[in-house]
């Protein structure tokens, strides 16, 4: 088959990896892709807001299934695009992805049908916003309402951190028309979980569960980026918590958006708070985590194109989806500055002396045949292992034979999970 996958960071080199181990792949695309995906796919030059110019090559070059990438083209509709050339797609509509693209809907969603989430309000205005927000305690949560390439959240300390917020959003306008409304909700304390599934309308078939350091510095120190590293399993929080959370908010979720004429077809991926009062919602996206891809997806041992033509077919509920028992963790070399300003084009060294670990890459691009920094986070070193100890340090060996001028990582990726 001939498939094409769109994107071009961790998440879409961990895509086409997976694929490239079907014998069903005969030839593989990547739109724009970059310096790693070229070394498992074709990478096409379009972008992934180029919507014509993706269904165009599609239909030129026969493929037979484009699998989305990122949150911003679905939230756009590339799925109902290319849909509606008779392309097929794995991602969810534009009316499922609104799951991930307004804060608001999601919200009302879950209150409506029942599902734990953190008690909230949402405004349209400033004035009511503030003025709501004076009346409750800090810490306290302040969330835009639409897209705003993972920094539309801000925990607040204190409630004058909260109002700063509040007006930057929807007074300053930093994010756009993403603060046109916003969310204020309650500070939720205990373990974070994502949970990532293949579904297909109501049948939801849940990967391993993956967790995250989203702040850059160790200890969870420093602003928030797109994800400093992950690992699975989680050794420290008990199976059956796993299972209320998929049993209590992510099937009844699925079920939710079909009720709603919604139905979602892709990867839904629940950021979930394990509070002493059991699992609560944070937020849901409407595609792949990264970098909880670059983790989950070396696990998996069913192949992952049978697994997309079940979903776009309707059939996940005849998939028996396998995973091995092995850990894996995935350790983020980011660029000097990130997640603010950082240099470009820097030369990479030391990947080929890389053995017993996949190095998947965010930002990277090749120049003069070279391969050099083109990002913020750079690549992704997952190892897996008979255990998290085993896998952390084999990522943290092979991170250390890479090489580029400000290299940053964090040293405690899975140390909780150390148990
Ligand atoms: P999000 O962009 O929705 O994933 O939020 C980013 C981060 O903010 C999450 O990973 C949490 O660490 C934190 N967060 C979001 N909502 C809450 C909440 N209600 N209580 C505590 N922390 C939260």
């Amino acid at each position: 088959m001939r498939i094409l996958v769109v994107g071009g960071g961790g998440r879409e080199h961990a895509i086409c990896w997976a694929l490239r181990k079907s014998p069903k792949v005969q030839e593989l695309y990547c739109a724009p892709g970059n310096g790693g995906i070229a070394s498992v796919a074709e990478c096409v030059p379009i972008q992934v807001n180029q919507f014509e110019e993706i269904a165009q090559f599609a239909l030129d070059h026969t493929i037979d299934l484009v699998v989305i990438g990122p949150d911003d083209p679905l939230s756009e509709g590339i799925v109902d695009h290319l849909e509606g050339k008779n392309i097929t797609v794995f991602g969810p509509r534009q009316n499922a992805a609104i799951i991930e693209g307004s804060k608001v809907f999601t919200k009302q969603l879950l209150k409506k049908y029942n599902i734990p989430t953190a008690a909230y309000e949402s405004f349209e205005s400033y004035d009511e916003a503030v003025a709501y927000l004076r009346k409750q305690q800090a810490p306290i949560v302040i969330k835009a309402d639409g897209l705003a390439a993972g920094k539309g959240v801000v925990v607040a300390q204190t409630l004058e951190e909260a109002e700063q917020a509040l007006h930057e959003i929807m007074v300053a306008k930093v994010f756009g028309d993403s603060g046109n409304q916003v969310v204020i909700e309650e500070f939720l304390t205990g373990q974070e979980m994502s949970i990532l599934s293949f579904v297909d309308g109501e049948t939801v078939c849940p990967m391993v569960p993956a967790q995250d350091h989203k702040a850059v510095f160790d200890g969870d120190k420093g602003p928030n980026t797109g994800g400093m590293g992950t690992y699975t399993p989680l050794p420290h929080i008990p199976q059956s918590v796993i299972e209320e959370s998929i049993e209590t908010i992510i099937k009844p979720t699925a079920k939710a958006m079909v009720a709603e004429g919604r139905p979602f077809r892709g990867v839904l991926f629940a950021g979930l708070m394990l509070t002493p009062n059991g699992p609560k919602t944070i937020e849901f996206n409407a595609r792949f985590g990264d970098p909880e891809t670059q983790v989950v997806l070396p696990r998996l041992k069913t192949d992952l194109l049978d697994i997309f033509l079940a979903a776009v077919n309707g059939r996940l509920d005849q998939m028996n989806i396998e995973w091995s028992d092995e850990a894996a963790v995935c350790v983020i070399l980011a660029s000097e500055g990130y997640p603010g300003p950082y240099p470009k084009g820097l030369p990479i060294e030391g990947l080929d002396q890389v053995q017993d670990a996949i190095v998947f890459h965010a930002g990277t691009a090749v120049k003069d045949g070279a391969i050099v920094t083109n990002g913020g986070r750079v690549l992704g070193v997952t190892a897996l292992g008979k255990d998290i100890a085993e896998a952390r340090a084999k990522a943290y060996a092979e991170a250390d034979r890479i090489r580029f001028q400000g290299k940053h990582y964090r040293s405690d990726i899975a140390k909780k999970a150390l148990v």
